[in-house]
């Protein structure tokens, strides 16, 4: 077992160092393709490298997915990486979303896949079948559409340094997506706040009162009594202040309440009070808590809505990686 673990380490090396090169008549389509939507300068970032087919498709990497069951058992599938993502697509994008979103989700999640290989290695696979790594639950979750984006980019990975990515993505970000450094605190160059070409998307609104706001605190030891204020700038999509992000979230709030005054981070409130997104705004309201906010989820690397978009204005998924995850190439591996 070991061996064959360590032949495909080989192989995975070989085809690093033996990747396609770029491919001259796709540049120029996609050059085209750019003129026509001009207009929009949210993309600054061009693809460095385009995908030529010149190896036929053949080889290609298996991974062992943990399917985890009711009763806690775990049953080991060991499927080759290509369809595992046809299970796997579906349950991450609608297959009504555009072809190019689709391709540009396909080629995120196949380099997580690859990039995420080892994390259950104790256990003794590759990837869990749960939100925790990515939901497969089999073929029967396979769609034509989603299976002609997986078709259509295969193989096909992000790179950054020669390091296959952390190809992070979200639902929706609201308007921007997030430096990565702002939320977990490790700057990977390549997940930098990117904009949208549409702004205030998946608006939300959570109201609380203010008893149960103070309780909850409370419960999390971090009591201040009564809340009597919460202090916050203003939000403003894509204005760093100093308590917002560069994307305009949450860094930290100021509580103030009968007894105490705290700090709480944008990430806090959002796993306290359970929101969508830490790009919002608090306002007190009568006894009431209203935090309203945009967007769904942490907001770093590609924002699923947002490649929905610019594909929608005629960006490719090679355009739409490049702008999500800055200074990255796309490689075929296999
Ligand atoms: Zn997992």
């Amino acid at each position: 077992m070991k061996k064959i673990f360590a032949l495909m380490l080989l192989t995975f090396v070989v085809f690093n160092i033996m990747l396609p090169s770029v491919s001259d008549s796709k540049s120029k389509e996609k050059t085209k393709k750019n003129k026509a939507v001009t207009t929009e300068p949210v993309i600054s970032d061009v693809p460095k490298v385009e995908i030529k087919n010149q190896k036929p498709k053949g080889w290609q990497p298996e991974i062992k997915v943990g399917i985890l069951s009711k009763d806690s058992k775990v049953v080991v599938k060991t499927i080759k990486i290509e369809e595992y993502l046809r299970g796997v697509l579906p349950k991450e994008m609608s297959p009504s979303f555009n072809e190019e979103a689709l391709k540009a989700q396909a080629v995120a999640a196949r380099t997580f896949a690859l990039k995420n290989r080892k994390r259950h290695q104790a256990e003794g696979y590759d990837l869990c079948n749960t939100t925790h790594c990515q939901v497969y639950n089999g073929l029967s979750d396979a769609h034509e559409r989603t299976d002609r984006a997986i078709d259509d980019t295969f193989g096909e990975v992000l790179f950054y340094n020669e390091k296959l990515i952390e190809a992070s993505f979200h639902t929706d970000s609201g308007g921007m997506t997030e430096n990565s450094v702002d939320v977990w605190g490790t700057d990977f160059p390549y997940l930098r706040a990117s904009t949208e070409i549409k702004t205030k998307t998946m608006p939300w609104t959570v109201k609380i009162s203010l008893k149960d706001f103070s309780k909850k605190l409370a419960d999390n030891k971090k009591n201040v009594g009564n809340v009597k204020l919460v202090k916050v700038t203003n939000l403003e999509i894509g204005k760093l202040t100093n308590d917002r992000s560069t994307s305009g979230r949450v860094k930290e709030l100021t509580v103030v309440g009968s007894a105490a005054q705290i700090k709480l981070t944008g990430n806090e409130m959002r796993s306290l009070f359970a929101l969508k997104s830490t790009m919002f705004d608090v306002a007190i309201n009568g006894d009431e808590i209203v935090i309203s906010g945009y967007g769904w989820g942490h907001g770093i690397g590609l924002s699923q809505y947002g490649a929905q978009a610019f594909a929608e204005k005629g960006y490719t998924y090679s355009d739409i990686l490049a702008h999500y995850y800055k200074g990255t190439t796309l490689k075929r591996l296999y």
